[in-house]
């Protein structure tokens, strides 16, 4: 059995954070795969260069080396004696790319360029972990996963991947394997990217390919929260949760694990595990189906900065499922997410998102039909599990002016008196 770790960007984001993601690893046992994002805020500074050379500025040469100096000098903190030059020979795929591209997709260019911090992030990592005499493989994880040609939003080809994958690990030896995440690459051999924040997918790809025994996430966090411990000081970790609550949390807008990320465990019940890492022995939470499910506090998701757009209907008609329709195709052009909604006689009303140029394209197209009507500065409420002392603590100061329960969920869309 295999089990599959991922360490995000901010817990090897310098010297003392990859010493610490080194010592999680020395500790594992058994055979083990590790999947590592780009150092920090690196994907962000790839991203500069990407518009740089979009735009020929002339300065995404000099943000690149910028991007490369900050990896030397890391890397010679960690290895003194070591020559860093591999980094620039790392890079120089990229900058031959940058040099010689002739094609205008910006998406394509995008995934050429950024795909690089990632390469570098898990090189430096395989590099000290070999100077620390940890013996691993470092595996480039764009020869095992598949993916379509949708660059910045590639979606794996399951089955090439997953072919791939078991082919690579039954003939690999190693006992611990480094990795990307959040890359891939076309049947051709291009690199693609599978969205931001994509290498908790990436964990999650692995582990269902390998029907891992468990996939183990490492945040700056002690695990799930009932609440954003930035908003409510009173936050409290919850030991374990079901795939179904993790979902459900994730919809009405908690920063927990990505649907996406649980759909493939929760289909082979692989247990996940999201820890801290600055205190990885402390147990994290258990997503998972399995066991016993303690039962949960109330779980609160504020959200600040919501929009309620009321759509009337010009001839005081009611409103039906053919005017419905058209409001909802509006939020599907848009993209819009539709955080609550009010069905009135004449009129239907929608909490979104405070997405300006989004929000003013639906109004411009359904301007027309409808009479339009925008209140701003509002404030949402959900809380999962909910009770009355909980619901209580929000209404001081604050008038409730929509409401919708189910035996399980509140939702209350909140103006500040
Ligand atoms: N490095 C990528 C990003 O910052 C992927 C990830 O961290 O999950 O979005
Ligand atoms: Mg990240």
């Amino acid at each position: 059995m295999i089990r599959v770790h991922k360490f995000g960007g901010a817990s090897v984001k310098d010297e003392q954070a990859i010493r610490n993601m080194a010592d999680i690893v020395k500790s594992l046992e058994g055979r083990n795969v590790v999947v590592v994002s780009a150092m920090g805020k690196t994907t962000n500074a790839m991203e500069a260069v990407v518009r740089s050379q979009w735009e020929e500025d002339g300065k995404a040469i000099g943000l690149l080396n910028d991007i490369l100096e900050k990896h030397k000098e890391i890397s010679l903190a960690l290895m003194p004696d070591s020559d860093p030059s591999w980094i620039d020979e790392l890079a120089k795929d990229v900058i031959r790319f940058m040099e010689d591209n002739r094609s205008s997709e910006y998406t394509f260019i995008y995934d050429q360029i950024v795909s690089l911090g990632e390469q570098l992030s898990t090189t430096l990592i395989y590099n000290y972990l070999s100077d620390q005499e940890i013996d691993c493989e470092w595996l480039d994880i764009r020869r095992l996963f598949t993916t379509d040609r949708a660059y910045t939003e590639a979606k794996i080809n399951w089955e090439k991947t997953s072919d791939k994958v078991l082919k690579y690990f039954s003939e690999e030896e190693s006992q611990l394997i480094i990795t990307q995440g959040f890359l891939g690459s076309t049947p051709e051999g291009f690199t693609t990217t599978l969205g931001r924040e994509g290498s908790d997918y990436t964990a999650a790809v692995l582990g269902y390919c390998l029907d891992a025994e468990s996939v183990n996430i490492y945040k700056d966090v002690p695990g799930v929260l009932n609440s954003d411990p930035k908003q409510f000081e009173d936050a409290v970790l919850m030991p374990k949760i079901s795939f179904l609550e993790a979902i459900e949390m994730s919809f009405y807008g908690a920063k927990v694990i990505h649907p996406k990320t649980i759909k493939p465990l929760q289909n082979k019940e692989i247990p996940f595990f999201v820890k801290s890492f600055v205190d990885p022995e402390s147990p994290g939470t258990e997503i998972s189906n399995r066991g016993e499910m303690p039962s949960l506090p109330p779980v609160i998701v504020f959200r600040e900065k919501q929009v309620l757009v009321s759509f009337a209907v010009k001839d005081f008609s009611f409103v039906g499922a053919e005017n419905l329709s058209l409001i909802y195709k509006a939020l599907a052009d848009q993209r819009l997410h539709l955080n609550m909604s009010y069905n009135g006689a004449i009129s239907f009303s929608v909490c979104l998102d405070n997405k300006v140029s989004k929000i003013k394209a639906l109004i411009e197209e359904l301007k027309d039909e409808f009479d339009i009507k925008l209140e701003e500065g509002l404030e949402l409420l959900t809380i999962r599990h909910y009770d009355e002392d909980t619901i209580q603590r929000f209404l001081p100061g604050r008038k409730v002016i929509l409401e919708e329960r189910t035996d399980e969920v509140v939702q209350l869309l909140l103006r500040q008196r």
